[in-house]
């Protein structure tokens, strides 16, 4: 019931953003190995893995969230459910012994695709910090 209320604002918002890579997959123009999918959020093999397991966590309805800094208040519930997939995803994939979820934010962060996505890397033991 919430993901439906959710749902009906995010359709409500205006998206001015180009579309992605990322919308062809929630379209299924594009394949995709998909991990998980609800009306909200959708989970998918990252295409260049940079560990044993690497999937991504994208809102399904974007609404103006091309990057994480874009976020408002209107976002909260739909950036809480991507969190919550992302480790409910990781189970699934049996990453009982850890994980790193990971948000790329534009030019400093090395963000490449413009629609809102957490990496989730795992499946082996990962070093810290990154670059
Ligand atoms: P960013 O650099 O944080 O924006 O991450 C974009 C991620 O999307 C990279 O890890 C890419 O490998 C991944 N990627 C790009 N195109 C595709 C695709 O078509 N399917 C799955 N992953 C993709």
């Amino acid at each position: 019931e919430q993901l439906n209320a959710q749902e009906a604002i995010l359709k409500g918002m205006q998206d001015s953003t180009e579309p992605t890579i990322f919308d062809k997959i929630v379209s299924k123009e594009i394949p995709a190995t998909v991990l998980y999918e609800d009306n909200l959020a959708m989970a998918f093999k990252d295409v260049n893995p940079v560990a044993k397991t690497h999937f991504l966590v994208i809102p399904k309805i974007k609404a103006g969230l091309s990057q994480l800094s874009k976020a408002n208040e209107d976002h909260k519930m739909l950036l809480g459910h991507c969190m919550y997939v992302a480790q409910m995803v990781a189970k699934q994939e049996k990453l009982e012994k850890g994980f790193r979820v990971v948000i790329n934010d534009g030019v400093d962060g090395c963000q490449s695709v413009y629609h809102l996505h957490l990496h989730v890397i795992g499946g082996q033991q990962l070093s810290w910090p990154p670059g």
